[in-house]
């Protein structure tokens, strides 16, 4: 009997929503009362400590020793009088998730005792055991080491009694290991690329910055079905599963109402993201039955992200505290849609302009469309790296599969802003322009409208869209750190800046007027990139036959989209803006072919014992079960009689039967399948090995236990269904 599974339903049923008590009735009286921000920095610090934190937040310049010692006791003192015993470097590895290890406090003191204590050193730098984290090859064994180093930049926060630093994780040689050193460096080169080029229009701006607002979707499942499935418990998603009768067929979850014990969760969130100055906005079901979307408001892009990762990690604990299990995995039921995270991506002047913002005169539209085109350059020339930076094995699971968009990049304009580069494109001549051309055009420029509302991107189907003053990427997968993607859309769009800025200044340097140089390279960029807009749906078949005819390209192949990172046009697009050099991009690349290989060796594994030990039993049991009662018809009835009744159940022992072979069978190629990529030493060619020979075997085999699903007795089957998953609550 399928006891776990029944046992599992029954716990369901007797769940209460928890009460949750809110911090304050405003959220303003608690919002960030975690967090070491500046109101409690300027309490806490003296005031040289307190400037050189906020310059250092502000023009990333470096705090020395003393200073750190100075802004170390004030963080102590803070944190010690709000709970925390212990401290952590806190940083974003690249694997899955962040990565922290604990300190206490203390120190010895007089008589035996202990004081508490932390330095500018501690605060500073570290450096953890941290052999174990991949690093592609960069930290060779005899220097396995790595640091740890602070980023003031981001404030640090206390969860659970820990004080945790944000830093970035570093090698022996300097070369980054993680996820948030190259951000940064992606950032400060967009900063002084797009500072540059705004001097263009506006001399009073020193500082561009990048802004970030991410909506994270997510699956919440019962604790106790979830937990009677291994596969959901070791890989994330469901590897096995037939398809509930009714699904999201009707859109009925879609922003319907909220369920309580969902809503008790999202409440219970939300009060812990307050405290800890992530400032969640939106709350809402998704399409999927059981799936939910949570979005902030957009902060500056390395302080989203580090808020989406620690909001990720929350999710999960307070998720236990109601008996929910939370899942980012992109695709965690065949079928049904799958989650991503939307990158909602701008730039900001330090003079508080909102560079993908429509202006409200010639001058400031012109601005905006030269920053619109030349994102979809750096788009264009860059769509394999950026492609490279959203694949993984699960993400590859959503793209292109009629939910999300395909792996094909291409920019959604809407028609205000492609009107305007069309005009743009006609009314700009090769000769010098005339004086009534020049004005004819500013005036038309002048026209966009500030607010655009742009109706034509309803369904939503671009995987870059422009959203009125925002881009909004889409093909993100939903269990990525957003700054992979961020990382080489900010470094494309920071060399292009460069490359633009040059061919602008050549010719100025040739006596073409300013504005006019402006509009020629515009017009150039303008053509050029016209194969990369789309405005129409991204899902369906004949964009895919349509944007091969424009030569962009389409790779749907995990090992061959990571494959970009390595290629020389990529190096040299990184090494342009000081962002990853050769080293880092390789180790990049071979960090990401052992992920994707790994996480598919794990998939087989666990299907390969589910099949035989959980599954294969069961359907001969019941196959057992139908065999012992063909037998007794034949004793009680005569031969006609008989033929008649077991007709059905013999075809059933037959059909039961062949699916019990074909399990087998699979099983025992998938695993001689393994063994050969296995031996495999190259990185990439043991991915390719696993994608194409492994990989097909788990929707084969899935084929099979699906069909036994149906077939086999309800009562037997060990593992709770989809209907049970999706909608037992
Ligand atoms: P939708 O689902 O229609 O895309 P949401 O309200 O769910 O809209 O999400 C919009 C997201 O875009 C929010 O996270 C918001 O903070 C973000 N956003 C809005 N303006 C900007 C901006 N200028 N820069 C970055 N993100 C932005
Ligand atoms: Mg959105």
């Amino acid at each position: 009997m399928a006891v776990f599974r029944f046992k599992a339903l029954e716990e369901v049923l007797s769940r209460k929503p928890l009460e949750v008590i809110r911090e304050h009735n405003l959220t303003s009286d608690y919002y960030g009362n975690k967090v070491f921000d500046r109101p409690k920095m300027k309490k806490y610090l003296s005031r040289e400590a307190y400037r050189a934190v906020c310059d250092a937040i502000d023009n990333s310049s470096p705090i020395d020793r003393k200073m750190a010692d100075q802004v170390a006791q004030g963080m102590k003192a803070w944190a010690t009088e709000n709970g925390a015993t212990h401290y952590t470097h806190w940083f974003h590895p690249l694997t899955d998730g962040t990565a922290e290890k604990h300190d206490a406090f203390i120190i010895h003191g007089e008589d035996g005792g202990v004081v508490e204590a932390f330095s500018g050193k501690l605060l500073s730098q570290q450096e953890p055991d941290a052999s174990s984290f991949p690093s592609g090859g960069i930290r060779q064994t005899f220097e396995a080491r790595g640091y740890t180093a602070w980023d003031a930049s981001s404030p640090a926060f206390i969860v659970d009694g820990t004080l945790c630093i944000p830093t970035v994780f570093i090698s022996y040689t300097g070369e980054a290991l993680d996820y948030k050193t190259p951000f940064l460096r992606a950032l400060s080169a967009v900063d002084k690329a797009a500072t540059e080029v705004c001097q263009y229009f506006d001399k009073t701006v020193t500082k561009v910055q990048a802004t970030l607002g991410w909506e994270q979707e997510y699956f919440l499942i019962d604790e106790a079905l979830y937990m009677a499935r291994p596969d959901l418990v070791l890989t994330g998603r469901t590897l096995m599963g037939h398809a509930s009768s009714k699904d999201q067929q009707l859109d009925d979850h879609y922003f319907s109402s909220i369920p309580t014990r969902v809503y008790r969760f999202m409440e219970d969130l939300e009060n812990e993201a307050y405290k800890l100055g992530v400032p969640v906005k939106t709350r809402h079901n998704e399409v999927a039955p059981n799936q939910f979307e949570v979005a902030p408001l957009f902060e500056e892009a390395n302080l989203a992200n580090d808020h989406n990762q620690l909001l990720m990690d929350i999710m999960k604990k307070i998720a236990r505290r109601h008996k929910f299990m939370v899942l980012f995995h992109e695709k965690p039921f065949a079928g049904v849609n799958g989650s991503g995270k939307h990158n909602n991506w701008s730039l900001v002047t330090d003079t508080g302009v909102n560079l993908y913002s429509p202006g409200k005169n010639p001058k400031t539209n012109l601005q905006f469309l030269t920053f619109v085109v030349n994102t979809l350059k750096a788009v264009y020339d860059n769509q394999d790296v950026i492609r490279a930076s959203i694949i993984s094995a699960g993400n590859a699971h959503r793209l292109g599969v009629n939910e999300a968009p395909p792996a094909i990049l291409s920019v959604f304009l809407g028609s205000e802003v492609s009107k305007m580069l069309d005009l743009m494109e006609q009314a700009v001549v090769e000769r010098k322009m005339t004086p009534d051309e020049k004005t004819a055009l500013k005036l038309n420029i002048g026209r966009i409208p500030e607010i655009i509302l742009d109706t034509t991107d309803r369904n939503r189907t671009s995987p870059l869209a422009f959203t009125g003053n925002r881009f909004e990427f889409r093909a993100v997968g939903s269990s990525a750190n957003c700054a992979a993607s961020m990382i080489s859309l900010n470094a494309a769009l920071a060399a292009q800046l460069k490359k633009f800025k040059t061919e602008v200044d050549a010719l100025i340097e040739k006596n073409v007027k300013k504005d006019e140089a402006i509009f020629q390279v515009l017009k150039r960029l303008i053509i050029e990139t016209r194969p990369i807009r789309f405005d129409g749906n991204g899902y369906s078949d004949e964009w895919i036959q349509e944007a091969h005819k424009r030569g962009l390209t389409n790779v749907t192949s995990v090992p061959e989209a990571i494959a970009a990172y390595t290629r020389k046009d990529v190096l040299k697009l990184f090494a342009s803006v000081d962002v990853l050099n050769k080293n880092e991009l390789e180790s990049r690349a071979d960090v990401e072919y052992e992920k994707y290989t790994m996480k598919v060796q794990i998939e087989a594994r666990v299907l390969g014992d589910l099949a035989v030990n959980h599954i294969v039993p069961i359907a001969v049991q019941y196959q057992t079960s139908l065999m012992e009662n063909v037998a007794r018809l034949r004793d009680l009835f005569s031969a006609e009689e008989f033929d008649s009744l077991a007709e059905g159940r013999l075809d059933l022992i037959r059909e039961v039967g062949g699916h019990i072979s074909a399990i087998k069978q699979k099983v025992k190629d998938m695993v001689e399948a393994r063994k050969k990529a296995n031996v495999i030493d190259d990185h990439a060619a043991k991915a390719k090995a696993y994608e194409k020979n492994v990989y097909p075997f788990l929707d084969e085999i899935r084929y099979h236990i699906d069909k036994l699903e149906l077939a086999v007795d309800n009562e037997l089957w060990p593992l709770p269904k989809y209907r049970e998953l999706l909608f037992v609550k």
